[in-house]
Parts: structure tokens; sequence; C-alpha cells
């Protein structure tokens, strides 16, 4: 689960980390309050669940209050990345002498929280990462043992020769640790962690992803959600008791198992095919489900094709043809659908899918391939 700009600041603020005042505003009016309020100059910073807000003119500097007032105009109902900014957040802007890159993530390799740093901040990390990797420091962390001095050492010395910079570096990093368990997350960056003339360090950017699996536990993390930000698909599907993540490809697939779902996927990028989306409908599938997971992947322009691979065990697949039957009439599909059931109930399946327009398939390379053939045209 993603989180907003704002409420990333309040947790790090909360362990101690160095943030600058800043308010939350919805408009105009509020954004030049809240600059008087803070005292100028100030960043005027679009809050959406995306990055490189930066790059797409969502953050700004102004030097008065009435320029935060007009730079927070010029951002609301901006559309960065597809989604349209509802709130600004005005913050105290600090000047830069030199950008860090720092954050953490779980290193699914070691399975242990791994801390990344490197000087060159600022910028997209994924960026650095593929062209000049050795720029980035990566300390796995044994939990055990939270972050050594050695580990700290190892960090603060790649960012900064000055002794002073690099002790306040190590505090900070010790506290981000401290957040980033303390609220499960899977991830935690400061992007930059920036250095001023004067010797000051501050956090002037806070991104943080809480573990969806931990949020029953982090109720007051959870809270946090803002599901007008998210994918619409995605807070649907997780309505609906469906696990789907939206992709760019171009063939739909509802699949039963996330097992299954993987092997579905990887066998469609095996074939040369995309596929458009990560949906496990999951076992003792109604139709309903089936339903609702057709009408989530079609509101996708990208999709040309969509693809049902249902081994039966628990779930029926005499339930998912009547579920095909039932999106098929409800929502007067277009796009051809190829349709692989098998196991419990599967010749019921076919016997209900008989005469109609679906594209049968006897097995999964079978399916794969005319579905790829099926978004070609
Ligand atoms: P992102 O682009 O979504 O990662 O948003 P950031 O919060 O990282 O802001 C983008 C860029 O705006 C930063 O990399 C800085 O260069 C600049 N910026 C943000 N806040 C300040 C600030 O307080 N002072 C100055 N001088 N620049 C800032
Ligand atoms: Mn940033």
């Amino acid at each position: 689960m993603k989180i907003h700009e704002a409420d990333a600041r309040a947790i790090f603020a909360k362990y101690g980390l160095p943030v600058p005042p800043s308010r939350l505003v919805p408009d105009a009016e509020g954004a030049r309050k809240a600059a008087e309020e803070i005292g100028c100059p100030v960043v005027v910073k679009a809050q959406v669940l995306v990055g490189g807000r930066g790059k797409a003119g969502g953050v700004k500097l102004a030097a008065t209050s009435d320029e935060a007032a007009k730079k927070a105009k010029a951002i609301l109902g901006m559309d960065i990345k597809g989604i349209t900014v509802e709130k600004v957040l005005v913050a105290r802007a600090v000047d830069i002498k030199q950008e860090f890159y720092v954050g953490m993530v779980i290193d699914r390799r070691s399975r242990k929280p791994l801390m990344m740093v490197s000087p060159a901040g600022g910028i997209d990390i994924e960026e650095v990462a593929r062209t000049t990797p050795e720029k980035i420091i990566k300390v796995v962390i044994d939990p055990m043992f939270a972050v050594m001095p050695f580990q700290l050492r190892r960090m603060t010395s790649a960012l900064s020769a000055d002794k002073e910079i690099a002790k306040k570096v190590g505090v900070i990093l010790t506290s981000l640790y401290k957040a980033f368990m303390a609220v499960e997350a899977s991830l935690a960056e400061i992007n930059p962690l920036v250095v001023t003339p004067a010797g000051e360090v501050w956090a002037i950017d806070a991104k943080i992803n809480i573990d969806d699996s931990s949020l029953y536990r982090q109720k007051d993390v959870a809270g946090l959600r803002d599901e007008s930000a998210e994918d619409r698909g995605e807070v649907e599907a997780r309505e609906a008791g469906l696990s789907f993540v939206k992709l760019d490809g171009s063939i739909g697939c509802i699949v039963n198992g996330a097992g299954l779902a993987m092997a579905t996927m990887d066998m469609i990028k095996h074939f040369g095919g995309e596929p458009a989306n990560f949906l496990d409908i999951g076992g003792s599938s109604s139709p309903d489900k089936v339903l609702a997971a057709m009408k989530i992947i079609l509101r996708d322009r990208n999709v040309k094709t969509i693809l049902i691979n249902i081994f039966g065990g628990i779930t029926r697949c005499d339930d998912v043809a009547l579920g095909l039957i039932e999106a098929k009439k409800q929502l007067g599909l277009d796009i051809p659908l190829v349709v692989r059931l098998t196991g419990t109930n599967e010749d019921r399946a076919r016997e209900i899918l008989k005469g109609t327009a679906l594209i049968p398939a006897a097995t999964m390379e079978e399916g794969v391939k005319r579905a790829i053939e099926a978004a070609r045209q």
C-alpha cells in the first residue's frame, strides 16, 4: 500500500528524522496561509501517489506567500501520470548544497531489510542503478542486531567526507531503520536527503510503501489508505476478494491460484505476448467473481483479448463457465475470449460453453498461443 508524502513525512518525523515543517492544503488560499505560517521560501508539492513529480512540474519553489498561492493554483488539477492533483503540500524550502539518496527495502535474496545509500541523490534511483550501479552502496541488515556501527560508517563515509555531516546522516539512517521496521514497510525512501550550505541535513522528500500483509495489525497506518489515488481496478478487485495487479500488456488474464497466474504470465511472455494484468480469482470462485474480474479487466483500454485459464480443484469449471456467459451478456463483450478449463466439472463447463463465441483451448500452451494470436488482430 502506498501512502502520501504528507503521511510519510509524519511517520518520519515521529521517528526523529529531520523533516521541514509543512501543511497539506486543498486550494490556493490554503497554500497562501500555510506559507505565511511556515515562513517563506516554501516549496509547493503535488500530493499524488507517483514518483517523478518534480520532472512533471508538480514541485515548485515560492519565495513569497502570494507566489505560493499562484504555484498551488498551477499545480492543483494538474494531471500527473494519469492522476489528478487534489491537494498540495506546502513545506519550508531549504537551500541545497548536496543531495543524497537513502532508502530501504526488503531484500528477497537475503530475506532481510536492505539499506541503500547513494551520493547521486535527487534523481531517479532506477536510472542510477542502470548507468552507475557502483554509486549505490547496499547493506543487508540483520534484524537481530539492527544497523551496526560499522555498517553505518560504510554508508556515511561513502556520502560525505565531512565528519559532522557523516555523523548526522548516521543518526538519520538509524532512525530510518526504526521507522521502516515499526510500520512494517516494504519500502521507505528519502530522495533527496539534502545538505544545506550551513551543514544542516534535511529529508525533503518522503516515500513509504506498507506491506499489505501487515495491515491487519498496523491499524494506524492502514487508515492512511487513499483509495481515490489508487488504481480503480485494484481497489475494486480488493473489494471483490480478487488479487489483481495491473500491467501494461494487451492480454487480460483470469486465472485461479497465484502460482498458475504467474505461470500463465510467464508462458505469455515466453511465446512473445504481454500480459495486461495479474489476476487470481482464488479458490471456490462464484460466477460473481468471474463477472467482477471481467469488468475490472475490461476497463483497461489496452486489453485486446482475455485468456481464462482455470484449473478446477475447489474452483468448479461450471461456475466459471456460468460467470463467463453472464459477463458476456451483461457487458456486451466484443473482444475474443480464450478459455481453458480443466478439472472439476469440466464436462459440464464445456456443455455450458458450447455454441458460444468463446475460443476453447485444450491445454495451457494452446490457450496462451491462441490468446497471443487474438491480441495481434
Ligand atoms: P519527486 O520528483 O516526486 O521525487 O519530488 P521531490 O520531493 O524529490 O522534489 C523534486 C525536486 O524538487 C527535488 O529533487 C529538488 O531538486 C526540488 N526540491 C524539493 N524540495 C526542495 C526544497 O526545499 N528546496 C530546493 N531548493 N529544492 C527542492
Ligand atoms: Mn523525490
